[in-house]
């Protein structure tokens, strides 16, 4: 009896092992027949075989985790694709979906990598990777004022791009310099110009696309439905965004920047409540965003703290006087403020020191990189000043930010 089971489990066994290399050869022949695939469809004149990497590449791993933005689809369990592409060339682009496609399987378009769930990067099913951050061209016209950007630049890119050529051009985007044109426009991408000049997509004049057929598509062959969906729809729904052409705006030579932080015993209650009140119907020039977190105060106890960030769209003697009359709860003061440009004003809004180089704007990878789980919502009627105090009861018994 006690033979048969040891046949029986030494059968169970190898069946297991024969399946999982029956599987093994057969990825690895689905490799093999996609790599070929992508070499029959590269065109003589942009080769695509050094933009290939497999498993068996020993960059891949560096390659994969160069852009990998959140620590948290950084673990040996998160799945991994068969195969990167880093294009170097649309036709690379076309090769990929065309492929992608014949052979049934998923392709992740990644840009700057800073999806909050690691969408470019991630997958339950087979998939490889279409990474863009080679194409990251940047062409300013200030006589137009226009630019077209291809995907795979950061907005720091665009930033400095800009200003090498104007100071009194910018772009309204988001903050965070390392972020990638490809998601965050085709996903809207709001910062601190929005109140003036709305978010990144309501700036967006023009595209490039790779539509699921593999066409290479502008506004007027793709039509307007197609045109309004890789706006705000989230890119990777409809096509491979190659370049936006992006309308710049107007800002003055001169911005104002300032942080104020007010804890509990500041009176933060009652200047948050004053915020909620004033902050939407500002001047458009004015943009001033609150943040919350918990700090320990000399005694040893937490405190709350309420910290107001701002950009201002002008000189700090305009601002000083909209805040006295507006928000006057703040007690703003001149020492308070920065006058610089606006694109140093991006520095400030990324806690780099406004002393510092603006190349720091080509830098592509993040000072930090974090675990990050982020959820937004919106609140369309002020909280009563009651929700606030259980609010920061809240946070201090967490002792965690908003
Ligand atoms: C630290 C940090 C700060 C941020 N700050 C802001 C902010 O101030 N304002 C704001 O609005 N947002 C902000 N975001 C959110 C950010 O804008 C989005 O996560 C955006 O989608 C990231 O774009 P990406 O190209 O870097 O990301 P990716 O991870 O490369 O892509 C994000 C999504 O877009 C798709 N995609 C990427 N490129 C293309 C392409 N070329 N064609 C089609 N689809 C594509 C991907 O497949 C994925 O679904 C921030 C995110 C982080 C992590």
């Amino acid at each position: 009896m006690g033979k048969l089971k040891a046949v029986v489990v030494v059968t169970m066994i190898s069946t297991v092992l024969l399946s999982i290399l029956w599987r093994a050869t057969l990825h690895l022949e689905d490799n093999e027949n996609f790599v070929r695939c992508l070499l029959d469809h590269s065109h003589p004149s942009h080769p695509i075989s050094s933009a290939i990497y497999t498993p068996k590449s020993s960059s891949f791993s560096s390659v994969l985790e160069s852009y990998i933005r959140n620590l948290r689809f950084n673990e040996s369990s998160t799945p991994k694709p068969f195969l990167i592409l880093t294009a170097l060339h649309e036709s690379h682009i076309q090769a990929a979906v065309t492929c992608g496609k014949s052979h049934g399987v998923q392709m992740k378009i990644r840009s700057g990598g800073h999806d909050y769930e690691g969408l470019s990067y991630v997958s339950t099913l087979p998939f490889f990777l279409l990474d863009m951050f080679n194409l990251r061209s940047i062409d300013v016209d200030i006589e137009t004022e226009t630019a077209w950007v291809q995907t795979g630049a950061t907005l720091g890119e665009v930033f400095y791009r800009i200003a090498e050529k104007s100071k009194t051009h910018g772009f309204p985007a988001g903050v965070c310099p390392t972020v990638g044109v490809g998601g965050h426009i085709s996903g809207a991408g709001y910062g601190n110009m929005m109140r003036k000049y709305g978010v990144s997509a309501d700036n967006v004049l023009d595209a490039l696309i790779i539509d699921a057929n593999g066409r290479l598509l502008d506004r007027q062959s793709m039509g307007e439905d197609l045109f309004w969906a890789i706006r705000g729809g989230g890119g990777a729904s409809f096509a491979v965004v190659l370049a936006y052409k992006i309308k710049l705006v107007r800002v003055p030579e001169t911005v104002t920047v300032f942080q104020v932080d007010r804890t509990l015993e500041e009176d933060a209650t009652d200047i948050v409540d004053q915020w909620q009140h004033v902050a939407y119907n500002l001047p458009q020039e004015l943009f001033i965003r609150l943040m919350l977190d918990v700090v320990v105060k000399s005694s040893g106890e937490k405190t709350l703290r309420a910290s107001f960030v701002s950009l201002f769209l002008g000189d700090s003697e305009s601002l000083l006087s909209i805040m006295k009359e507006r928000f006057p709860k703040l007690g703003l003061s001149k020492s308070d403020c920065i006058e610089t440009s606006w694109v140093k004003s991006v520095l400030f809004w990324s806690n780099i020191p406004l002393e510092t180089d603006i190349q720091v704007l080509l830098d592509r990878t993040p000072q930090t990189l974090d675990y990050l789980k982020r959820k937004s919502d919106y609140v369309r009627e002020p909280i009563p000043k009651a929700g606030l105090e259980s609010l920061w009861k809240k946070m201090m018994e967490l002792e965690t930010g908003i």
